[in-house]
C-alpha cells in the first residue's frame, strides 16, 4: 500500500540532520509500488527526489515535490562457478549490512568498503570507494526503471561509465532513473588490499596473524570509527569535496612553494591532491560558524552541530572553494549532491 504523506520533515532522512520539509514523501518497498506510483497523473508532473539513506546530499531548501524513499529489500545469489559468486541486493538494503552479509560468507571484494553509510542502490551513483577499492571493482550490473516511461533497463558495467566518485547517473542520465537492484561479482579466493591508509598498521595493532577478509573489514571499521564523525552524533555527509586531480606541471609549481604538499600520481599527466590538506592549509580546519562548521579532525568534512541550515553549509562550502582557488589555483568540486 502506497501512502503519500504531506509536509514531512526530512530531518531524520538525511545524515546532515537538516530540517527541510518535503511537500510530499512516499516510501516504496518493491518494483510494483514504483510502477503504480509513476503512473499516478499527479505524481508525473511533480519534481522527484529519489532518496536512499540521505548520507550524500545537502538539502539547501525545502523540497517542493515528491521524495521517494527507496526501501526495496532482498539479497539473492544469482549464480556461481568455481571462482566467483554473483550476488544481487535490493536498492534499499543498507550498504554496510550487505557488506557484512558477504564478509560472513567469505565472499571477497567488498570488505574494504565496510561501514560506508547509505544504501546499495545509491552506491553506483558515485562509484563509492574507500581504502583503495571502489564498487566498480566488483560491480556486475544493475537494474533501473526510467522515471518518465516506467521502462526497466539493465545497465552493464561499461554502460555505468564509472569514474572517480562518478558514473553515468551523475551525468548523461542524471535524475532519469530509479535504481532497483545491484548485482556484484564477488570472489571465492580473496585478493587482499592492505597497502592503503592505515590498514596494515591497524592489522598489526590488532595482532592479526592470519589475513582474512573479516580481519580487513574489522580493521577498516576500526579506522573509520576513529577518524570519521558518526552522523548519529554530529550531522555530516562524509567527504564534502572530491580530491582534485591537477596537471603535473601545476603540482610541480606548488611543490616549489609548499615542499610538503602531498600528491598521488593518477596518470602520466595528472596528480591527485588531498582536498583535506588544501582546506587545512587555508585555515578552515575546526572553524565553527554558529551551528555549522568544518570538523575539528577532518577538514574535508563539513558538519551541522544542530539546527544548521543547508543554505549556510552551502555558503561555507563556497567560501572554502574560493579560498582554495585563491591560494592554490585549484577548483574544488563537491562530492555531496546539492538538492
Ligand atoms: C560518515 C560518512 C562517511 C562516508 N564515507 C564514504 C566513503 O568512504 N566513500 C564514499 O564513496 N562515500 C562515503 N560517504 C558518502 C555516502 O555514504 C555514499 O555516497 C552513499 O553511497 C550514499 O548512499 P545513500 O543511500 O545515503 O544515498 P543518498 O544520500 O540518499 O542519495 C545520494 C544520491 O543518490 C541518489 N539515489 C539514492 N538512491 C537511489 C536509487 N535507488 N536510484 C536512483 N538514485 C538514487 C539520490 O537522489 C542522490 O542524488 C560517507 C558518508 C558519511 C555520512
Amino acid at each position: 500500500m502506497l501512502t503519500i504523506q504531506s509536509n514531512v520533515s526530512l530531518k531524520s532522512y538525511n545524515t546532515f540532520g537538516i530540517d527541510a520539509t518535503a511537500r510530499y514523501l512516499v516510501e516504496v518497498d518493491n518494483d510494483e509500488d514504483i510502477q503504480t506510483l509513476l503512473q499516478l497523473p499527479d505524481v508525473q508532473t511533480l519534481p522527484k527526489l529519489i532518496l536512499g539513506g540521505g548520507s550524500n546530499l545537502l538539502l539547501t531548501q525545502d523540497f517542493n515535490g515528491l521524495v521517494v524513499k527507496i526501501n526495496i529489500k532482498g539479497i539473492q545469489t544469482i549464480k556461481e562457478d568455481q571462482d566467483n559468486i554473483w550476488v544481487q541486493a535490493g536498492a534499499g538494503e543498507n550498504w554496510h549490512e550487505f557488506v557484512m552479509y558477504c564478509v560472513e560468507r567469505k565472499w571477497a571484494g567488498l570488505e574494504n568498503l565496510s561501514l560506508i553509510p547509505g544504501t546499495v542502490g545509491a552506491a553506483p551513483m558515485q562509484n563509492i570507494g574507500a581504502y583503495g577499492v571502489e564498487i566498480k571493482d566488483t560491480f556486475y550490473r544493475l537494474e533501473a526503471v526510467h522515471i518518465l516511461t516506467g521502462q526497466k533497463r539493465i545497465f552493464t558495467h561499461e554502460e555505468c561509465k564509472f569514474g572517480y566518485r562518478d558514473s553515468i547517473f551523475k551525468n548523461e542520465v542524471k535524475g532519469e532513473y530509479i535504481i532497483l537492484s545491484v548485482q556484484f561479482k564477488l570472489h571465492k579466493t580473496p585478493t587482499f588490499h592492505i597497502s592503503y591508509g592505515d590498514i596494515q598498521k591497524t592489522l598489526d595493532q590488532m595482532s592479526i596473524k592470519e589475513l582474512s577478509i573479516k580481519a580487513i573489514s574489522d580493521a577498516v571499521i576500526k579506522i573509520r570509527k576513529s577518524k570519521l564523525p558518526d552522523p548519529a552524533e554530529i550531522g555530516n555527509a562524509g567527504s564534502f569535496f572530491k580530491n582534485p586531480e591537477i596537471p603535473n606541471s601545476h603540482y610541480q609549481q606548488l611543490q616549489q612553494l609548499y615542499p610538503e604538499i602531498p600528491g598521488y600520481v593518477v596518470s602520466e599527466n595528472t596528480t591527485k591532491v588531498p582536498a583535506g590538506w588544501l582546506i587545512e592549509q587555508c585555515g578552515w580546519k575546526g572553524k565553527r560558524l554558529g551551528n555549522i562548521g568544518v570538523h575539528t579532525k577532518q577538514a574535508l568534512v563539513l558538519v551541522n552541530y544542530g539546527g544548521g541550515k543547508g543554505a549556510e553549509i552551502k555558503q561555507l562550502a563556497e567560501k572554502i572553494q574560493a579560498s582554495v582557488e585563491e591560494n592554490f589555483g585549484i577548483k574544488l568540486h563537491t562530492e555531496v549532491n546539492f538538492i
